[in-house]
């Protein structure tokens, strides 16, 4: 082992020793490998770890359906028919919203359409939706689906922005160049706040700002941006947003999502909108009239009473972000991932490309890996590192995905994942 390879190991100690947030990691439940060792976990952008007072929460809530029944709607310390109240202020804070721009419904993509089939309403020419070049699958389906049901045809609606170099990094001039040419064209731009596949963070009021200008609105998906990066999505002029609560949010599998819409939307006559009894004014609701009176802001999208026994994770979860606070999370995230880049750039610059932005304000937590050697020796380096307990993702077709996270992963995790990556290798 080189000198300075095991220097960067007493310095990653050091670096977990004075971090204010090492105490998280203790909320958690890591994983643990066969030989009883906790696993090396970097998949928190994939699947958060449970923290330990989930089992709790989720058990309070089936105690007051055991000892209450119906009465759990509108009694006991956190009534079931309120439950988006608890939830919705530490929420908007996390993602620079006001609470109530932000609810939790369904999942990511059932509300994307929720959102499109309010705001992608084409007409005439201006029936385009921008997005970027190989979105996530199912953001793509649900686009092509959404231009099929106005009977148009995707081939020429649906616009994919290309990267800016052979790369996979999308410059936002790029979207400011198509808008300001072809802007009239466009209803919808849709876009990521962090790229699922490059780990990229976009700049949301830039886009915002050019869609705008163009005359169309503008939505996020922040599966990969929700926890892991600082959001100002009221300020940034966003007009709808949705994302996912068992990524960085730590809400577990199939966690209920969220949707943000701006209130600028608030007085708007005449939105098109699918309507269920829990959309309806919170003060009618119950008098069970035929007329649907809408709920203030992003509530009237809600269709039905919300699934508390997966609501109960969100809170807990929620509450450890309020405690951490996304600054000191941010301020250690841009430092670990720092560490772990550099680590990457000394031991593996000749086996190891690193696809996300090296600018800490163009990504979040995750470094995107592609193994210069090609595919197959990808595959094999990520399923060696499974088998020895070391959990990166895959994605296809030739990504490994690094996520440390900073409310439970530490320095000497990097260190050892680099580590591992020399020995399977072959690199001393
Ligand atoms: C994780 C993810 C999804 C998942 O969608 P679900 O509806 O929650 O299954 C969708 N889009 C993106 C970009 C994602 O990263």
């Amino acid at each position: 082992m080189n000198n300075n390879f095991k220097q960067a190991r007493e310095q990653a100690r050091e670096l977990d020793r004075r971090d204010p947030l090492r105490n998280f990691r203790k909320q958690f439940w890591i994983p643990k490998q066969a030989d009883g060792r906790e696993q090396l976990y970097f998949c928190g952008n994939s699947l958060g770890l449970q923290p330990k007072a989930v089992k709790a929460a989720i058990l309070e809530e089936l105690t007051l359906w055991q000892e209450r029944g119906v009465e759990g709607h509108f009694k006991g310390e956190r009534p079931w028919t309120t439950y988006n109240d608890l939830l919705r202020g530490p929420m908007a804070e996390l993602i620079g919203a006001k609470p109530h721009e932000v609810v939790f419904m369904n999942s990511l993509t059932v509300n994307l359409h929720l959102m499109m089939i309010s705001f992608y309403r084409p007409q005439g020419q201006r029936n385009r939706i921008l997005i970027e070049q190989q979105p996530f699958p199912s953001d793509r389906y649900a686009v092509e689906s959404q231009i099929r049901m106005h009977g148009l045809d995707p081939a020429e609606c649906l616009v994919e922005i290309a990267a800016s170099g052979n790369g996979r990094i999308i410059n936002e001039t790029s979207v400011e160049d198509y808008l300001a040419e072809q802007g009239d064209k466009v209803a919808l731009v849709l876009w990521p706040g962090v790229h699922y596949a490059s780990g990229q963070l976009f700049d949301l009021a830039r886009i915002a700002t050019a869609s705008h200008k163009a005359g169309a609105l503008c939505g996020f998906d922040l599966a990969h941006a929700a926890g892991n990066v600082p959001l100002k999505l009221h300020d940034s002029g966003v007009d709808f947003a949705v994302w996912c609560t068992y990524k960085y949010l730590n809400s577990g599998t199939g966690a209920v999502g969220a949707c943000f819409v701006n209130e600028s939307h608030n007085q708007r006559v005449g939105l098109t909108r699918l309507h269920g009894w829990w959309g309806n004014d919170p003060e009618s609701r119950f008098l069970m009239g035929s007329e649907f009176v809408p709920a203030k802001g992003v509530d009237a999208w809600q269709l039905s009473n919300p699934p508390i026994l997966a609501m109960a994770p969100i809170r807990v979860s929620l509450a450890l972000f309020q405690q951490a606070g996304m600054t000191a999370l941010r301020h250690k995230s841009i430092e670990m991932t720092a560490y772990l880049e550099q680590l990457i750039r000394s031991e593996l610059n000749d086996s190891l490309e690193i696809i996300t932005p090296a600018e800490p304000e163009n990504r979040g937590c995750q470094l995107s890996l592609r193994v210069l050697a090609g595919r197959d020796a990808g595959r094999a380096l990520f399923e060696r590192l499974e088998e020895n307990g070391t959990i990166p993702d895959w994605r296809e077709p030739d990504v490994l995905r690094v996520a440390p996270v900073p409310l439970y992963n530490r320095y000497d995790d990097c260190w050892q994942f680099v580590n591992q990556v020399k020995r399977y290798l072959s690199i001393s």
